[in-house]
């Protein structure tokens, strides 16, 4: 069983009442952090997750609405963990990591505790990565294409055990490229994210300032025989039109769309499933 917790669903300027795009993953013991932007520990908190339960934290990109809140969180565990919580991994390309540290070094200097003791997992950003981080889960890292500054990494998580196969992707921020059709590859739920709507703003069809539209992944999520779609990073210009974006990927996907909001769970498999996670 994979369980997918939207912690925040907005663009980098996030919607009134919303916040940046982030999410948690469970399956069986771990729990995967994906982003971690600049109100990541009120997110976990939201949803009544601590920072202690996170085994491993994905950055998909440098950008601050993704990154900012790295420093913050590694803060809680130097200060706020009880003693002995366990600090997740990290895994980002080399270029994210360096923005990570030169984050943390002119926020908080060097800490000498728990912080530097996180166990980390370098993954190329000019090709595909693969990373086993157990048995039964394969993290697939793919380049997306999003922006020269700031390249940017998909994700695949692929879960097997008795009971069966289970994928869920997550483009992050990009534009329309070839890979995302690799990524969301019969996909149970592939994570798109639907920056710009085609309906509302026509000239933005082909997507636009690296990012996509709710048709460009409707259409994605048909190409890669995905099973469900869910849009994410929406712009917060987009406010109150949620439906039109939705109905935009409906016309392209035949498959489940919808448009989380912070705090939404989505289930995929079996909940007695996991036991031999
Ligand atoms: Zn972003
Ligand atoms: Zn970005």
């Amino acid at each position: 069983m994979i369980e997918v917790i939207f912690l925040g669903v907005s663009a980098a300027i996030p919607m009134r009442n919303g916040t940046n795009a982030a999410y948690l993953v469970r399956i069986g013991n771990e729990r995967i952090l994906i982003d971690c932007g600049p109100a990541i520990l009120q997110q976990l908190d939201a949803v009544g997750i601590s920072p202690a339960e996170i085994t491993h934290v994905f950055f998909t990109h440098r950008h601050g609405d993704h990154t900012l809140g790295y420093p913050m969180l590694m803060l809680w565990y130097e200060i706020g963990a009880d003693a002995g919580a366990q600090v997740p991994t990290l895994i980002a390309s080399e270029l994210t990591f360096d923005a990570l540290d030169t984050l943390m070094g002119v926020t908080y200097g060097p800490m000498d505790g728990v912080t530097e003791s996180a166990p980390r997992i370098t993954v190329p950003q000019d090709r595909i990565g693969r990373t086993q981080i157990h048995p039964n889960i394969m993290l697939t890292t793919i380049p997306m294409a999003h922006s020269n500054f700031a390249p940017s990494l998909g994700l695949r998580i692929e879960t097997r055990n008795q009971f069966g196969q289970h994928v869920v992707a997550f483009t992050g921020d990009t534009g329309p490229n070839e890979n995302i059709i690799l990524l969301g590859r019969d996909a149970d739920l592939l994570v798109h994210e639907a920056g710009y709507s085609a309906t509302l703003n026509p000239e933005y069809a082909q997507g636009v300032y690296g990012h996509s539209t709710a048709q460009i992944a409707g259409r994605n999520a048909q190409a890669a025989g995905a099973k469900r779609l869910a849009l994410v990073h929406v712009d917060a210009m987009y406010e109150g039109q949620e439906l039109t974006l939705i109905e935009e990927a409906r016309r392209e996907f035949g498959g489940e769309v919808c448009l989380p909001v912070a705090g939404l769970s989505i289930t995929i498999g079996q909940p007695d499933a996991p036991a031999s996670y």
